[in-house]
């Protein structure tokens, strides 16, 4: 990769992830030689399986008649008149647990039915993605596990709550940090000593190749269908589009049909917490460096000695000190525009959402919204499609502690 420009009509071709698993000089395999072979017939199956017609039908299908799509978009036309641009929302909140995650969780179990698995393996941080397993799990007969930090399981308790209902086995990680990072050493661990037998279900787009890869596919579909239902409202494309970045899924889904599109300016909006100081945010790709994270070369939040950062964000999902690779390509492309969006800006949008129109956005997603208000101003008139990437009543207890405590 010799410029920025090669990266941007390598990406705009779509020829990443390279054979290597390659997102330019990001990506690829960082993990311990026991792992090589399991992740070998993972990227094999997903050669074999997921634009297979078989596959694409039965996923297909089940997206139609159990997750609910195509998910809508919704015109916010009391939030455009607020803001000062037309706003559009992609309506992933709508789809089957609440949330964008269930397209991959779904499309992952598929995947593992076809591998032979006999069981699920998953981790969780803030609870989401595991809820979305055990559901896609429940549906298929699949058993599962999900290995969630035990500080985790008290700050989600009502998503530990969920999964057990849901029939997952919720186990507890009490080593290392006690939060997502030690569980997914735990759910890797776990993979390592039954390769054949256990499937693990990533929840974001990162780790190791075929997954950024894998989970970009199976999120895409919210980025086609928004660009297909804009222009079948607009008989044209959107200004720009813009997406929340957590380890960066549901940014990635929305963003990859647009990537060609050179009209279309493309933003991803990551927590900014507090602020810029030190382990005051979760911003990785506008504050981190390169390094290695759950086998990924990548941006990360790390100290001058490679030392992982403390992360803050108001928001559970997007409090992670990595992001996917291709992310980072996107972003040294050019291609994309990373910003960051703090808490309180994010919690102001929830409300905006709330009142204008009807609508309890998850926190995360505010995030992506406070990005949208601040692009609505730099471009009055203009059109812009968010992505919604969730509900919010998820959030209430951090709700009632800000929003509603203000307010008696
Ligand atoms: C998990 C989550 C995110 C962040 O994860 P990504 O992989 O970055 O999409 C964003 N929004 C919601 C609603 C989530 O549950």
């Amino acid at each position: 990769m010799s410029t920025n420009s090669d990266a941007l009509q390598a990406l705009i071709a779509g020829r990443f992830p390279d054979t290597r698993g390659r997102f330019g000089p990001f990506g690829g395999r960082y993990v311990p030689e026991t792992l090589i072979p399991a992740l070998e017939r993972l990227a094999e199956g997903v050669r074999t399986h997921l634009h297979d017609t078989e596959f694409r039908q039965a996923l297909g299908s089940e997206l139609a008649t159990w997750v609910g799509r195509p998910t809508a978009l919704t015109y916010a036309g009391r939030l455009s008149a607020e803001w000062g641009a037309h706003i559009w929302l992609k309506r992933e909140d709508l789809a089957h647990t609440g949330a964008h995650k269930i397209n991959n969780a779904l499309g992952q179990a598929l995947l593992a039915q076809r591998l032979g698995a006999r069981r699920i393996v998953a981790e969780t941080g803030a609870g989401q993605h595991g809820v979305a397993t055990a559901a896609a799990c429940a549906r298929l007969g699949l058993p599962c596990t999900v290995y969630m930090g035990a500080i985790d399981m008290e700050r989600q308790s009502p998503n530990v709550g969920r999964m057990r209902l849901l029939g997952a086995q919720v186990v507890p990680v009490t080593s290392g940090d006690l939060t997502l990072r030690a569980a997914i050493d735990e759910a890797l661990r776990e993979w390592v000593s039954d390769p054949l037998g256990t499937y693990y279900l990533l929840g974001s787009a990162v780790g190791p190749h075929p997954y950024p890869y894998l989970v970009r596919e199976l999120q895409a579909i919210i980025g086609r269908e928004a660009r297909a239902q804009f222009q079948e409202a607009a008989a044209r494309l959107p200004d720009a589009v813009i997406a929340c970045v957590g380890g960066g899924s549901n940014a990635i889904g929305m963003f990859h049909a647009f990537v060609p599109d050179r009209g279309v300016e493309i933003i991803g909006i990551e927590a900014g917490g507090r602020g810029a100081m030190l382990g005051g945010n979760a911003a990785t790709l506008s504050f981190g460096r390169p390094g290695v994270l759950h086998g990924s070369y990548s941006m990360l939040l790390q100290d001058a000695d490679g030392q992982i950062q403390e992360t803050h964000s108001v928001s559970a999902g997007l409090d992670y000190p990595g992001v996917g690779p291709e992310h980072a390509l996107l972003a040294q492309s050019g291609r994309v525009r990373y910003e960051t969006a703090g808490d309180e800006e994010s919690l102001a949008a929830v409300r905006a959402l709330c009142e204008l129109e009807g609508i309890l956005p998850a926190l995360e997603s505010a995030h992506a919204l406070a990005g949208a208000r601040r692009w609505a101003r730099a471009h009055a008139g203009g059109t812009v499609v968010v992505c919604l990437s969730g509900r919010g009543d998820k959030d209430m207890p951090t709700f009632q502690q800000t929003l509603l405590a203000e307010r008696p």
